[in-house]
């Protein structure tokens, strides 16, 4: 294979060590920004700073290491570059000094999760000790279903996901997917959950951080939060067992998984607006209230069925009354199958029908409006850097643009197909 060519993007010169680990020497050369270098590996150092993420590069002849942070690579290339294994006949310590992960065991068989946990691990930290080889063919299949859909999970420092956290974000993601299919269809006759999901959410970093507050802009303490629809941010509080209510709504409380799908779904307010019936552009939140809130509905089955506020809900995970927030329930319950239409009471089983059909309308057209409105990945981009400007801490996103970026399944070809192909009414 064809080394892959990186370029030098830093302030200044960049140091060369003689091996990956922050405690290498140095080479005693510096490579000078603009610099071409081929790549031949890449490795991490868990005990590095918070750019972990090492470039195995070529020099004079001899392998040397540079931290890749400072290496701008072609997504498409990135993903061709091996890991490097530092030490191939004691696996338990290479996840242990490679990956960070303490494992009880690991044979030549977990080898090939080992190089493909490492594709994801600069981007986050993993927590809990004595991992065994079926947890980790697990975090292998959970972050590997996780890029498809173009999410990538981050944390910023020490602390990070544990198994069953990254589990309950799994569970989230792939059944919001699943939902999304089914509007998907309704939308353009096209049954494919991928697809579905990164129409409205991808680019997503998921991010987990240890701490109970998530909020860094006022005192007041939130659990979660939604970077302006690109980047959603999770605490200590979000992972408890069982269900939790809400104070304001306390006989309709929520999961984990629901918390978190309810912080995906925020995303869609933020990012999209929709075409109404007079044929205006106006975002989900204001559609909303104007035609859903609190209104009769029509069943096909020609009852009329009164709906007022919570009606129809499996769960409430929302903060406030806040126009975005109500829309933002709203959706993460339909997306779930947590609208009530299974009920054995008719009265909320038809609340329930009722409130699938007007979400169901509503991500219709709000899946129309996007692929109309979509222009292309650089176009993401550009929205991502004006977030940024307003609000520093959101994540890199690159990992997640990169995601969604190449191949036949890049995001620019979906949208391509979808804008070709006839909505339908
Ligand atoms: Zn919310």
């Amino acid at each position: 294979m064809a080394d892959v060519q990186g370029i030098v993007q830093a302030d200044s010169s960049i140091k060369v060590r003689s091996g990956p680990r922050i405690t290498d020497a140095s080479s005693g050369t510096s490579l000078p920004v603009g610099t071409t270098v081929n790549i031949t590996g890449f490795a991490l150092d868990p005990k590095g700073d918070e750019f972990r993420h090492r470039y195995r590069i070529t020099l004079d002849g001899n392998p040397r290491w540079v931290t890749a942070k400072y290496i701008n690579v072609a997504p498409a290339d990135a993903l061709l570059i091996p890991y490097i294994f530092q030490f191939p006949n004691d696996l338990v310590r290479e996840l242990r000094e490679g990956l960070g992960i303490t494992a009880l065991s690991a044979s030549t068989t977990e080898a090939d999760d080992i190089q493909a946990i490492a594709r994801f691990m600069p981007n986050f930290y993993l927590r809990g000790n004595n991992w065994d080889a079926p947890q980790i063919a697990k975090l292998r299949g959970w972050l590997e279903q996780l890029y498809s859909y173009g999410v990538i999970l981050h944390s910023p420092g020490p602390g990070g996901w544990s198994l069953s956290e990254i589990e309950s974000a799994f569970t989230a993601i792939a059944t919001i997917a699943q939902g999304m299919t089914g509007f998907l269809h309704f939308a353009y006759g096209l049954d494919d959950p991928v697809l579905a999901f990164r129409l409205l959410y991808a680019p997503l970093i998921i991010t987990r951080v240890n701490r109970d507050n998530v909020n860094t802009m006022s005192d007041s303490v939130w659990f979660a939060k939604n970077v302006q629809g690109y980047e959603v941010v999770f605490g200590n509080r979000v992972f408890f067992n069982g269900k939790s209510p809400t104070r304001r709504y306390p006989q309709l409380p929520f999961t984990t998984v629901e918390l978190i799908a309810h912080e995906v779904s925020h995303v869609i307010n933020y990012r999209y607006q929709l075409t109404d019936n007079s044929g205006r552009d106006v975002p989900p939140d204001d559609f909303y209230m104007a035609n859903i809130n609190n209104v009769a509905y029509t069943l096909p089955n020609g009852s009329v069925v009164r709906l007022v506020g919570n009606a129809g809900f499996g769960f409430v995970a929302r903060s406030s009354d806040d126009p975005a927030e109500i829309v933002t329930d709203a959706i993460a319950n339909a997306e779930l199958g947590r609208m009530t239409f299974a009920s054995s009471v008719p009265a909320q089983s038809d609340a329930g029908n009722a409130r699938q059909m007007q979400l169901t309308d509503l991500i219709k057209r709000v899946m129309q409006w996007q692929v109309k409105h979509y222009v292309d990945l650089n176009d993401i981009q550009a929205k991502i850097d004006r977030i940024r400007l307003r609000n520093p801490q959101l994540a890199d996103m690159t990992p997640a643009l990169n995601a969604v970026a190449v191949g036949d399944a890049s995001l620019e070809k979906q949208m391509a197909m979808l804008k070709a192909t006839p909505p339908l009414l």
